[in-house]
């Protein structure tokens, strides 16, 4: 899309401003993973791409697991704050390779998994292949890496239930794939 072109929104057709991009991820990185309501779909890596076409933004969707009943849910909300912003009948494409990875999640994200309690997945998933390890997941209360696993499925299948065998708190580790 070229600047000067017209955009739908609410008020009515009007030109482009190279601003509406910027203003789009700013309201994505308020929309909230409905599961983990502390960190959102632009921290999880899941908005993979913005951009005009025919006057309309087309926003790249990749959801986390495949099956995960979130994802509808992640979708309306997506398009419900847009709406909400005046970008009139966004287009949302599901793309589904490449799949998604947690180390897509962001740093921040990581971070606010961890102030939430939930231990961030750790490493890289290409890297733990290659070494064929298990990675050391450190206690979000206490900072331990004693931990266990209690059970691989966890409040939700996208996370493992651990307990810390130094303070004793269970915890979810959302799961590195
Ligand atoms: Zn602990």
């Amino acid at each position: 899309m070229q600047p000067g072109e017209l955009i739908a929104s609410d008020q009515g057709a009007r030109p482009v401003q190279p601003s509406d991009l910027t203003a789009a991820w700013a309201i994505l990185a308020e929309v909230m993973d409905p599961e983990v309501p502390v960190v959102s779909v632009v921290d999880l890596g899941i908005v993979r791409d913005l951009d005009w076409q025919a006057g309309h933004l087309h926003v790249v969707v990749t959801p986390t697991y495949s099956g995960c009943p979130a994802t509808e849910v992640i979708e309306g909300d997506i398009r419900e704050a847009l709406e909400q912003a005046g970008f009139r009948a966004p287009n949302l494409e599901r793309r589904l390779t490449p799949a998604w990875t947690t180390d897509w999640i962001s740093d921040s994200g990581r971070e606010r998994l961890r102030a939430y309690g939930i231990a961030p997945p750790e490493g890289s998933t290409s890297k733990r292949s290659l070494l064929g390890e298990s990675p050391v997941i450190v206690c979000p209360q206490c900072g331990s890496a004693h931990t266990e696993v209690l059970s691989e499925f966890g409040s939700t299948a996208c996370k493992a239930l651990y307990r810390c065998v130094d303070c004793r708190e269970p915890f979810d580790y959302f799961k590195c794939i």
